[in-house]
């Protein structure tokens, strides 16, 4: 049997020269996602809705692994030409990162059918739209990886991101399903959800800065109290994100499947 580490070389993660597409990938966890697998030799295909924060972060990665091919795509990942045009950048998806942005909080008492479906849309459909046009040609070539970015809320829900809970808890429990069909799983194909806690992004600048308005205290306070919640003391970073997402890609990560993946610093106090 070949090792796969030998003394004093860095670990190779195998995926040199594979084709990723990485949804939601200007900014934040898609972005670290994108970042993570260009370093390992990865040719990248990244979107966003907007073009500049998306032609921005192509410019970064290009800058700092020419060998790596990198195309932005801008589009609404959420609708069905958004996925068209990012699938037909690609020459061919080995790596599919699935993300969007998530829905607004509330209550439920306040959703109506049309928010509902929004968020099914967007944190359920849209992925499952992906896979079901990627996988079995990853299956035909025999390596394939998805890796769905959803919530640590999947796992310890949080009562005002219901539409989040519900959708990414279908995600999840299809994904569950899919990803012990036997045709995929013997053919190399894996996947997986990661789980992000409490990550330093844009995003959760933007929900803590609306949240401190409302409650009257200052958006750095309301970091403080929830930072001392966590016993890593910290955010996480969309690098370490993006590492662990490298990682699920890899080579190595080929008997790893159907998992979710809980990255939050120890936040989640149970034994599981
Ligand atoms: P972010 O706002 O920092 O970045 C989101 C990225 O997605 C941006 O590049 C944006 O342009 C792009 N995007 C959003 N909607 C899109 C769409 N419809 N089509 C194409 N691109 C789109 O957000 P983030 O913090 O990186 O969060 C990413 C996902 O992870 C979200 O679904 C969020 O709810 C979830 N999440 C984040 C955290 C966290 O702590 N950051 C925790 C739990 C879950």
């Amino acid at each position: 049997m070949a090792l796969i580490f030998s003394e004093g070389k860095d670990m190779d993660l195998g995926i040199k020269g594979r084709w990723a597409l990485v949804c939601a990938a200007s900014k934040g966890l898609g972005k670290g996602c994108a970042v993570a697998l260009a370093g390992e030799g990865v040719n990248v295909v990244i979107t966003a809705r907007g073009t500049d924060a998306l032609e921005a972060t192509a410019n970064e990665i290009r800058a700092a692994f020419p060998s790596v091919q990198v195309i932005a795509v801008a589009g609404d990942i959420t609708t069905p030409e958004g996925r068209r045009t990012a699938l037909a950048a690609c020459p061919q998806v080995d790596i599919l990162v699935n993300n969007a942005g998530g829905p607004p909080p509330g209550d439920f008492r306040d959703w109506d059918r049309d928010a509902w479906l929004k968020a099914i849309d967007a944190n359920m459909l849209a992925p499952i739209e992906l896979i079901k046009a990627t996988v079995d040609g990853m299956a035909a070539r025999g390596f394939g990886r998805v890796v769905n970015i959803t919530s640590g809320a999947v796992k310890a829900p949080i009562d005002i991101l219901g539409l989040s809970n519900g959708a990414r808890s279908g995600l999840t429990g299809f994904v569950a399903g899919l990803a012990r069909q036997p045709r995929l799983a013997s053919a190399n194909v894996t996947i997986n959800n990661l789980l992000p806690g409490w990550f330093d992004t844009d995003r959760v600048r933007t929900t803590m800065q609306a949240a401190a308005a409302k409650t009257g205290q200052s958006a750095e306070a309301m970091i403080e109290k929830r930072r001392a919640g966590i016993p890593a003391q910290r955010m996480g970073r969309a690098d370490e994100f993006g590492a662990m997402c490298a990682f699920l890609c890899s080579a190595q990560a080929a008997y790893l499947t159907g998992q979710n993946i809980l990255l939050d610093g120890g936040a989640y106090p149970g034994t599981f």
